[in-house]
């Protein structure tokens, strides 16, 4: 008997190393699957459409969110973001957990629909790292990083809403910190009972 996966939310304010943690813990653990939103903003250099978002018009962006196609939906640094409700089902019913890189608005739409999702959130180590990583992307506009800056205090502010905090200091110790994060709750007795029917019945023969 196979069991359903678990949809994690993982949230931080822009910079602070959340795609990157995302990445690696794709490479080291294979029952992870990340979704791929749907997002209004233009494409940055280096991104791919289909892998890093689905890069959607405005027009189409709307009628997705009037034919109920999102999970959840939200406006963030005035684009539109979405999470995909066919994709998220279809993932965690072949007993894969599936990592949602969503904001806070959606965070909190996506607890209201499905209470069991855990939700992970990512601080930087400080405000002044934040900030250099910002500069470092080298991907937006002064304009854009001060606006970013300045939402990133209102963003943290919703950490207390979230399950588990890490606090990306040093890359290898957060991503250690999130890997333990998902290997534990594959070993719940719920899940381990699902996952290991089979054996726990052969165990209980007399
Ligand atoms: P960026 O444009 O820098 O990739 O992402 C900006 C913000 O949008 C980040 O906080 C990211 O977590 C959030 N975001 C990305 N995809 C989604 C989504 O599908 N839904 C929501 N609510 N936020 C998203």
């Amino acid at each position: 008997m196979s069991t359903t996966g678990t949809l994690y939310i993982l949230s931080a304010p822009s910079g602070a190393g959340k795609t990157s943690l995302v990445k690696a813990l794709l490479d080291e653990l294979d029952f992870v699957r990340v979704s791929v939103s749907h997002t209004t903003r233009a494409m940055r250099p280096g991104e791919t459409d289909g892998i890093n978002y689905h890069f959607t018009a405005q027009d189409d962006f709307t009628a997705m969110i009037k034919r109920g196609d999102f999970l959840e939906h939200a406006e963030v640094f005035g684009n539109f973001y979405g999470t995909s409700q066919h994709w998220v089902q279809h993932t965690l019913e072949q007993g894969q957990d599936l990592i949602l890189e969503i904001d806070w608005q959606g965070a909190q739409q996506v607890r209201r629909l499905m209470p069991a999702a855990r939700s992970v959130f990512i601080l930087p180590p400080s405000r002044e790292a934040l900030r250099q990583r910002l500069d470092t992307r080298g991907q937006d506009s002064e304009e854009v990083i001060q606006g970013r800056m300045q939402q990133a205090a209102a963003e943290i502010s919703h950490y207390v809403e979230y399950d588990y905090l890490i606090i990306n200091d040093d890359f290898r110790t957060a991503l250690d910190e999130l890997k333990a994060i998902f290997t534990c709750n594959r070993l719940t007795q719920r899940a381990q009972q699902q996952r290991h029917a089979g054996l726990l019945t052969r165990l209980l023969e007399g």
